[in-house]
């Protein structure tokens, strides 16, 4: 693996002649910052080059580039936001990159210098911080994205790639508040299977899910949650969120068996769970274990956890054709104390106990 540092950066910079001006509502995922940061790998040339922050414009690339045709593309998602007195934090950035290398290695791409790709985010970010929106809720979306970029159309790891960071402005992923979502369990299709690359950030993962999505969307329900894909017996994610579950002595969430996504909402919930004396456990849970603690009154709340919503409660769960009812309006207490507390670690309103920002210097 090449290492870089932040000098090599090639700053190719666009000269604006007006002020960023942002939209009244931001759409999640519409609006796109003046740069990108880019570079490219060529096993010949030694690896990874030509470190750049330039101007965001389309890419011109060959009709026979290997991601196209066999999928070789992996991205991630993380936030960049502006604290109440003016600071810019990152939130966890090294895990983020950490997980690109995971899910490199998995697709036969080449890995990254995790250290170099804080510091040129940084950098990125830095350039277009008049872009971080300072209203309640909202932040600066991150998507680092790597795809094959060779034109051959023969199925082997491609030699060449392009890594690119893009940033765009988000308002809150509830506009109108941390309202419960009603959820739709599917077992009809399946997400991904252990030993396969449900534990990547892989775009394939996405093109399986679509089908699963808009049926529920039909069904009048804004998501699924999967089960295994052997038994579809055991609970996975919800969309594209991790699940938790407040049983009446216990939080639980789906252990990591390969096919589920190892999210690092999930992981800064479950650090502040246990700092917050709850008994949390990462174990198994079946849909049946659902529906009878539902039955028996033993199950309190459950919930997704995700960079884009952070905290997502759920107000409704249909498994075949019992609707299991937990609230319309009103998100459950769980959820709301852990939205509250890792948004306000993010926008500095509490101390940073676990030193997961990272600042801008
Ligand atoms: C990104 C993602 C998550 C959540 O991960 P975070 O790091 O918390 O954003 C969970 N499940 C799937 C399938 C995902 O793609």
């Amino acid at each position: 693996m090449t290492t870089m540092t932040k000098q090599e950066i090639n700053f190719q910079l666009v000269e604006r002649d007006s002020k960023v001006v942002l939209p009244e509502n931001l759409v999640f995922g519409r609006n796109f910052t003046d740069h990108v940061f880019e570079m490219d790998y060529n096993a010949e040339e030694g690896g990874w080059i030509n470190p750049t922050i330039k101007k965001f414009e389309d890419f011109k690339i060959s009709p026979a580039a290997m991601a196209l045709h066999y999928g070789q593309a992996i991205f991630e998602g993380l936030k960049a936001y502006k604290q109440d007195d003016g600071k810019i934090v990152i939130f966890r950035p090294e895990q983020n990159f950490g997980r690109l290398n995971r899910s490199s290695k998995r697709l036969c791409m080449p890995e990254t210098d995790t250290d170099f790709l804080v510091e040129a985010l940084k950098e990125l970010v830095k350039v277009d911080q008049d872009w971080i929106p300072t209203k309640p809720g909202h932040s600066l979306y991150v998507r680092p994205v790597v795809f094959a970029t060779d034109p051959f159309l023969g199925v082997r790891p491609g030699n060449t790639y392009k890594l690119f960071i893009m940033l765009s402005p988000v308002g809150p992923y509830y506009p109108e508040g941390f309202k419960p979502v009603p959820i739709l369990v599917t077992d009809k299709y399946v997400r991904a299977v252990r030993k396969g690359i449900g534990d990547c950030k892989a775009a394939g993962n996405y093109a399986a899910s679509l089908m699963a999505q808009r049926e529920a969307k039909e069904e009048g329900y804004s998501q699924v949650l999967w089960l295994d894909a052997i038994e579809q017996k055991y609970i996975e994610e919800v969309g594209t969120m991790n699940i938790f579950i407040q049983f009446k002595d216990e939080v639980v969430t789906p252990n990591l068996t390969g096919s589920i996504l190892p999210g690092i909402t999930r992981l800064s919930v479950l650090e502040i769970l246990r700092d917050w004396g709850y008994n949390v456990s990462e174990r198994n849970v079946s849909i049946d274990e659902v529906v009878k603690s539902y039955e028996d009154g033993t199950l309190l709340e459950l919930f997704g956890a995700g960079t884009a919503a952070v905290i997502s409660s759920i107000g409704k769960l249909k498994y075949k054709d019992l609707v299991m009812k937990f609230s319309d309006t009103e998100a459950g207490e769980l959820g709301k104390k852990l939205y509250k507390e890792i948004t306000d670690i993010q926008y500095g309103r509490i101390e940073d106990r676990y030193n997961w920002l990272t600042y801008l210097d």
